[in-house]
């Protein structure tokens, strides 16, 4: 159990009937903004573990993770039952590349999260790195339903913090939502309604960072790509840099 720390629960914050946030107390190594860690539990005498980006930042006094309940998983129906003081296990060190000393310069960041994914960005966002490197900030949240775009006081904390830097774009698919776009995300791009909402066009001085859903950030590299923008890779910058949440 070397690599592992034992953490206190302090709350399981439930935004829907199966979208929660925990927030966990643990002495873990130091880390940066956008790492992921590994957190479990003993079932059956064996640790089950799985992967969760940090929606918390290097600084904040406790771990923050977001996670989905599947009803017939093994994992998550334990954690939606957990409560303050339960124990559990969290990996000492973060890991992980999403972070922004990955991210070339440019004039403007893009933030790309489809559901759970919002959290990364929330993690690099409490920090003052990004707001001295852009001059401006897009963070757009695509969701199914409108109950599932969460934190939105510390959104609008943000959005006071930095009133000249922060647009917040939220697309809900699957209904009719009040200040919301109804697009997947590359469709939003394709049809250029993000950048005019934004009020930015995208060039080959815009970054984007792009989690969640696999076939999002396939379809999103693909509309990118006609705005003559490619991959982010060490060997060859680009501008689009990518983390694949689940396979
Ligand atoms: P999701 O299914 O990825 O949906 C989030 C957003 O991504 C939606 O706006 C969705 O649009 C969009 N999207 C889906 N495919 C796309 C594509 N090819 N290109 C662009 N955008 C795309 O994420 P989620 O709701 O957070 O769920 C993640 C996983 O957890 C899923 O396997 C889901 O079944 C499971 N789950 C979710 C919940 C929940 O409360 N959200 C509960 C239990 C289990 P569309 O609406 O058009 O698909």
């Amino acid at each position: 159990m070397e690599d592992w720390q034992e953490g206190e629960i302090i709350e399981n914050i439930k935004w829907t009937s199966n979208l929660a946030s925990l927030k966990i107390k643990a002495n873990i190594m130091p880390h940066q903004a956008g790492q992921f860690t590994r957190i479990g539990l003993m079932i059956n005498d064996e640790l089950v573990t799985r992967s969760y980006s940090y929606a918390s930042s290097p600084q904040d006094e406790l771990l923050e993770i977001i996670y989905i309940n599947i009803p017939n998983g093994v994992l998550s129906p334990k954690l939606h039952q957990m409560k303050k003081g339960d124990k559990i296990q969290v990996m000492k060190q973060a890991i992980g590349y999403f972070t922004l000393d990955e991210v070339p310069d440019g004039e403007n960041l893009w933030m790309l999260a489809t559901g759970t994914a919002l959290g990364v960005f929330l993690s690099l966002l409490k920090t003052p790195l990004p707001w001295k490197r852009f001059e401006q900030i897009v963070l757009v949240h695509g969701v199914r339903y409108q109950n599932e775009l969460i934190y939105q006081d510390l959104i609008e904390e943000l959005k006071k913090q930095y009133p000249n830097q922060l647009i917040y774009i939220r697309s809900v698919t699957r209904e009719k939502a009040v200040n919301s776009f109804n697009y997947r995300i590359p469709r939003g791009i394709e049809l250029k309604e993000f950048q005019n909402y934004a009020n930015i066009e995208i060039n080959g001085s815009s970054q984007f960072m792009l989690c969640g859903n696999p076939e999002m950030i396939k379809e999103t590299s693909a509309a990118l790509s006609s705005f003559g923008l490619k991959k982010n890779r060490r060997a060859s910058p680009g501008n689009i840099t990518v983390e694949r949440y689940w396979t």
